[in-house]
């Protein structure tokens, strides 16, 4: 199946350092459509959920700790091979291997706290959309 939308957070670093805007206006300039978005926080019982792919990981707990330590954005996007795409606009999980001009490049910190998260299918987009947003929100 080809969908053209994937799904975003900024993680709490980004809003804490108030890069907000400034990674807001990337994903515009790379050609996204925003869909959906909001300003949520989520509870350790959601982090624990949606990273549950990871929780035989030593990262585990620090990951729910710090994706629940403040607000975070999240966001639906649009474009053609939106998956994809929006990997390759974030770069690798680690700012240290992210390629330049990348937001994790631009605003991680470490390979933790790495600014942002994006959907790594099409199936997961899916699922990590329908996680946030529900009903109308969706659009
Ligand atoms: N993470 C971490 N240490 C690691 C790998 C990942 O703290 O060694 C965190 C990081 O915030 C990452 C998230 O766990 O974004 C999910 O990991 P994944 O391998 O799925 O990376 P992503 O898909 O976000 O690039
Ligand atoms: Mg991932």
């Amino acid at each position: 199946m080809v969908t053209n939308r994937t799904f975003t957070m900024l993680k709490p670093d980004s809003v804490e350092k108030g890069n907000i805007g400034a990674i807001l206006e990337k994903i515009n300039a790379a050609g996204f459509r925003i869909v959906s978005l909001k300003l949520t926080q989520m509870t350790t019982r959601d982090a624990k959920a949606f990273y549950a792919v990871h929780k035989e990981r030593p990262f585990y707990d620090e990951l729910v700790a710090y994706m629940t330590r403040g607000p975070i954005v999240a966001a639906i996007l649009e474009k053609e091979n939106a998956v994809e795409d929006f990997r390759a606009l974030i770069g690798a999980t680690n700012p240290a291997e992210a390629a330049e001009g990348t937001i994790r490049k631009l605003y991680a910190t470490s390979i933790g706290e790495n600014a942002i998260h994006g959907s790594d299918s099409d199936e997961n987009a899916a699922i990590e959309s329908a996680f946030h947003f529900s009903g109308t929100e969706m659009f």
